[in-house]
């Protein structure tokens, strides 16, 4: 065992860098052709199928499964791009046991639905990985479009506008376009730098054109956008961490998961992204799961995960949450950080138990305490820029439809806007939907619909 294992306080190179090569493989990798015939042959081929409905961007898939089982793999990606461009990053991300696979008829015939989110890795990678684009533009229409973010409610959108003739601008703030795709994602969900990979090849359709370092808020104005074009999609996410309110917060290594997993995501070695011995994590949703895992993967001894209710009501699946026990992590529920000690640093958390009433939380006398050199907070995020001109809702951007906001011509959708479950699925439904519209005011068309 390497000495940096061992060592107290957040360190790097914990782990040898094969061992971290394994630990960061990907998770799912893609599965073959004979694989893929045979996972497809399991499928019903539902009328009214269950597992559309439960897509957000209700993909046609007994379509797509049919079109694998007659060994046409490029016809099946054709039906998932038509509804989900982002359908590479959908098949490697989608909790599917909550959503299609979860609705599938086997699942509740044997417990073990149709493999869908492998299938549709299988036909997108494929035609991925040919040259070129499969979308063509239709006839310039002359109308500018804004976008602002180049997550995946913005590219959604911005390809779905640029195949609709108009022309596209992306205002992205930060230097890689993708948003959490690119700098959230759990790294063994999406290895090989394919977030850049894909947003490249759904930039093929051309028409669109991506300005970086520029910021809604700082460098850009709502009001000037909406002047300048036709109209305006807003798709900024939600760029601010929610604080713990609790004591000792300020204390060093007291950071924010999506710090820790920006940063990870980001490093071209695994090996200098510094880690805890003993790291505790507060959250129930995705992020929290997914610092928890990484944390460990990256050579931390002790990962405790603790979140205040019950694990029924975590925002990660029971599935995530298998994979993080699974893991080495620790599951602590019912309990709520009361004090964060340490002399400068974190060196120990204190939590008191909680019970989760009618009148919300109750907070008992029973207390614990854990060890912690790194404390990551993942309690949710917010909005980062002002309101601006904009109606709010419960401190989202306020939509009613297809992302109308208060301000006529401008739209959101994804995280930013009312509604919706902060998947990166909605978010890619969002504004597709949103562009569907812009599209129908700016033209008269008719809205196609969604799918
Ligand atoms: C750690 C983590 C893990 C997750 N894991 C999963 C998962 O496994 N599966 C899943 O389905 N979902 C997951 N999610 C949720 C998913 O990533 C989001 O729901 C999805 O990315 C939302 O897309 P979006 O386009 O609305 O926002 P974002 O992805 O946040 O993109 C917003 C974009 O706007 C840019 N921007 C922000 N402010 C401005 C501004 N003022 N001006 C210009 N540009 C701006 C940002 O830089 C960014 O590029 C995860 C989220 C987190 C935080
Ligand atoms: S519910 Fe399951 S079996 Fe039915 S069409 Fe969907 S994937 Fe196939």
């Amino acid at each position: 065992m390497s000495q940096a294992r061992l060592s107290p306080g957040v360190a790097p190179g914990r782990l040898p860098p094969d061992q971290l090569d394994r630990n960061f493989a990907d998770i799912a990798p893609v599965i073959d052709r004979h694989e893929a015939i045979v996972a497809a042959d399991r499928c019903y081929f539902c009328h009214d199928a269950p597992c559309v409905t439960a897509c957000p961007t209700s993909i046609d898939i007994p379509l797509f499964i049919r079109q694998i089982a007659t060994d046409t793999p490029d016809a099946a990606a054709m039906t998932i791009f038509h509804a989900n461009i982002l359908g590479g990053m959908c098949a490697r991300v989608c909790p599917t046991e909550n959503l299609c696979e979860g609705a599938c008829v086997r699942m509740e015939s044997e417990g073990n639905p149709v493999e869908i989110g492998a299938l549709q890795r299988y036909a997108t990678d494929g035609l991925m990985a040919q040259p070129g684009h499969p979308f063509q533009r239709a006839d310039t229409t002359g109308k500018r479009i804004a976008v602002v973010g180049a997550g995946p409610a913005g590219l959604a959108a911005a390809h779905r506008l640029a195949a609709k003739g108009h022309d596209v601008v992306i205002f992205e703030a930060r230097e890689k376009p993708g948003g959490l795709n690119e700098y959230g994602i759990a790294s063994y969900k999406t290895v090989d730098e394919f977030a850049q990979a894909e947003i490249e090849w759904l930039m093929g359709i051309g028409g669109i054109d991506i300005r970086h370092g520029a910021a809604l808020g700082r460098d850009i104005d709502l009001v000037d956008l909406n002047a300048q074009f036709d109209a305006v999609f807003l798709g900024i996410g939600l760029g601010s961490v929610n604080a713990l309110d609790c004591p000792g917060e300020n204390r060093k290594h007291v950071v924010d998961a999506t710090s820790f997993i920006r940063d990870l995501r980001q490093s071209t070695d695994l090996g200098e992204v510094p880690v805890g011995r003993d790291v505790v994590v507060i959250g129930g949703g995705m992020t929290a799961i997914d610092a928890a895992v990484q944390a460990k993967l990256l050579g931390a001894e002790n990962v405790t995960l603790v979140y205040r209710r019950g694990p029924e009501r975590m925002g990660a699946s029971q599935h995530e949450q298998d994979h993080a026990t699974s893991r080495g992590v620790k599951i602590i529920c019912n309990a709520v950080p009361y004090d964060i000690h340490g002399n400068g640093a974190v060196a120990e958390v204190e939590f008191r138990y909680c019970e989760d009433g009618p009148d919300g939380l109750v907070p008992g006398s029973e207390s614990f305490r854990l060890k912690a050199d790194q404390m990551f907070r993942a309690i949710g995020q917010r909005l980062e820029i002002e309101a601006q001109t904009l109606t709010l809702a419960g401190g989202k951007i306020a939509i009613t439809g297809h992302g109308r906001t208060s301000v006529d011509g401008v739209w959101a959708g994804g995280d930013c806007a009312e509604g919706g479950d902060d998947l990166t699925v909605t978010a890619v439904a969002e504004g597709r939907d949103a562009a569907e519209d812009i599209d129908a005011w700016l033209t008269g068309r008719a809205m196609v619909s969604p799918g």
